[in-house]
């Protein structure tokens, strides 16, 4: 029940699992999408965001879309960068970055908890923990694939402003 997240073994000790249920997974990775989507400016940042706006339970499924850290699409070349920007989303988010731009009240003290346990995760996450695997292989665009894993020209929904991923708009799957 519910999706978790977590950091490599070696800094398991560290930081602890993050363990969600599956209507606070959801929350957390809308606010996410909104506010990584005012922050990005680079088509690597683009692209984190579109990964997390993937885990959409709505399209892949309750309870299926924890991740570990390893996994998400980090580059070897601007790593640091994208750490910064991941932790800048994140830091958006609980100060209630475009959460408007949601059609309901979440409970903010357990997302806040959820995103200050996050924040705590990636800012112990290194470089030498990446796995560039994650991103070649998320990031591999086939010939005649019409709903590629990352959109072309990055495009946004009109009515929330929010990277699409291959499942469209998470704000929109979800009723906002
Ligand atoms: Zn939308």
């Amino acid at each position: 029940m519910g999706n978790t997240i977590s950091m490599p073994r070696k800094f398991e000790h560290l930081v602890e699992p993050l363990g969600m249920s599956n209507g606070l997974t959801s929350v957390f990775m809308e606010v996410l999408a909104i506010s990584g989507s005012i922050l990005a400016k680079t088509n690597r940042e683009k692209e984190l965001i579109i990964w997390l706006a993937q885990r959409d339970q709505s399209v892949v499924g309750i309870g299926t879309v924890g991740f570990e850290i390893e996994e998400m699409p980090w580059t070897i070349d601007s790593f640091e960068r994208e750490k910064d920007f991941i932790l800048h989303t994140i830091s958006g988010a609980i100060d209630g970055l475009g959460w408007e731009r949601l059609s309901y009240e979440p409970r903010k003290d357990w997302v806040i908890e959820c995103l200050e346990h996050f924040h705590l995760m990636i800012n112990a996450f290194d470089k030498e923990s990446i796995n560039m695997n994650s991103y070649l292989e998320w990031s591999e665009i086939e010939e005649d694939d019409d709903r590629p894993t990352i959109p072309r020209g990055y495009p946004k929904c009109e009515k929330h402003d929010i990277y699409l991923s291959c499942h469209f708009c998470i704000l929109c799957n979800n009723g906002s």
